[in-house]
């Protein structure tokens, strides 16, 4: 049994088995991983759109080491600094209202979801209209924001308060409101749905839907935020502005962070008592937190994110030329979706095989999400190793020659760390 083998026996028999877990990795750099025989993978995944800045990034690791060695946490009953900069900073960055945090992107959407009523409740307004393949977390009332029956399968009976509308569809939106709706809530790049952008006209529409009926426009940027698509936020990209908006996954680069950010207007709901968490804020996080903002200011990582994620559609769009199984590449910056035919999970587990982490989002999108600091020789050798998987899986095109003789050279698992 390898060391890897030996940790997965072990994982299968304790842990709930609500994953299925792939590889054991037990180090990391840049966008590149380790297992504990020491093979090399290329991480196209990010540990889920968390490391933004790279694993394992100098900066945020001395400033981790920093704080947890001077005060690691004392909850909110008291003042920290780091949590004053930290919500000064993202202020400054969006709406310049207020923060609230917490520890996971689930819970930034209940504090959303939450903050919202609490905007509605004299009105007797409390609803909430998400869109279908959306992914707003898994607790239950963000399992019944998200828009998949899939995911709300078995845990009825559900909340209520949520209704659904087609993504990209005004008209399906202005046809769900009600009297008792209060919101309308989307991500600016579905990514769990399949990695596909909200259209500026949509977004647009949207805002004057909101306007016209009273109602709070929310962002759930918990995978598109934080430079994944070239800017801070996804809705950054629309001539909009929300009245409240999510972040999570990339906040803190892997230290368990959520944030809700509203307008002074909105924040100013929320008053003693009426929402709270032990952990939230605490000084380890907001200090990992405050690192990842200065290495994307520092290292103009929203500007090579946009550059970056052109070169890495652009290659991929190749593929489309030369299999007709390849149907489209879409996505925003470093949030990049191949969408295919057939099963996407096959092309994961084949480009695994060859060296390179990706993900799926559903069933045929196969989705990418390097840190936003790769490199242009990593978008190539991650190229060549999403081709000699699709070359393995579909067969060889004519007119391409050196697909064999690519496999060889990429590294994958032959490399020692
Ligand atoms: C991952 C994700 C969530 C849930 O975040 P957790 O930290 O897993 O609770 C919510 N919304 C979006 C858009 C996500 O991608």
């Amino acid at each position: 049994m390898t060391k890897s083998e030996g940790i997965a026996a072990i994982f299968d028999q304790y842990v709930m088995q609500t994953y299925s877990p792939t590889a054991t990795l037990v180090s990391g750099k840049g966008c590149r991983v380790h297992n504990p025989e020491r093979n090399v993978f290329m991480d196209f995944t990010a540990g889920l759109a968390v490391h933004n800045v790279g694993h394992c990034h100098p900066k945020v690791v001395e400033a981790i080491q920093k704080q947890v060695a001077a005060l690691g946490h004392v909850s909110n009953l008291f003042y920290t600094p780091g949590q004053a900069l930290l919500a000064q900073r993202l202020s400054r960055l969006s709406l310049g209202g207020k923060c609230f945090f917490c520890n996971s992107g689930a819970e930034a959407n209940e504090a959303m979801i939450k903050l919202a009523r609490a905007w509605g409740h004299e009105k007797g307004k409390y609803e909430i209209i998400t869109m279908q393949n959306s992914f707003h977390g898994r607790t239950l009332a963000t399992l019944t924001a998200t828009g998949q029956s899939k995911i709300q399968k078995g845990f009825e009976p559900l909340p209520i308060g949520f209704a659904y509308a087609e993504f990209n569809n005004l008209e399906s939106v202005a046809a769900a409101v009600g009297e008792q709706t209060v919101a309308v809530m989307l991500e600016a790049v579905q990514g769990e749905g399949g990695v596909l952008p909200a259209t500026e006209e949509f977004v647009v529409g949207l805002r004057k839907l909101c306007d016209e009926k009273g109602l709070l426009l929310l962002f759930d940027e918990v995978q598109c935020g934080m430079g994944r698509t070239g800017k801070w936020f996804g809705w950054q990209h629309y001539p909009v502005k929300p009245d409240a908006f999510t972040l999570a996954k990339a906040l803190a680069d892997g230290i368990p962070m959520g944030a809700l950010v509203a307008t002074p207007e909105l924040s100013a709901v929320f008053k003693p008592g009426m929402h709270a968490s032990t952990f939230g804020g605490n000084p380890v996080v907001c200090a990992a937190a405050m690192a990842v903002i200065d290495v994307i200011e520092e290292e103009g990582l929203l500007n090579h994110a946009e550059h970056m994620g052109e070169l890495l559609a652009e290659g991929l769009r190749m593929f489309i030329d030369k299999h007709d199984q390849i149907l489209d590449i879409r996505g925003k910056g470093l949030m990049v979706g191949m969408v295919v035919e057939g099963s996407a999970k096959e092309i994961v587990d084949v480009c695994r095989e060859m060296g390179l982490l990706c993900c799926t989002a559903g069933e045929h999108v196969v989705r990418f999400l390097p840190p936003l600091n790769v490199k242009e020789p990593d978008i190539e050798e991650a190229l060549e190793m999403v081709g000699d998987a699709i070359a393995e899986i579909y067969g060889e095109d004519e007119g391409e020659d050196s697909e064999a003789s690519l496999a060889d050279e990429s590294g994958g698992h032959d490399s020692l760390i």
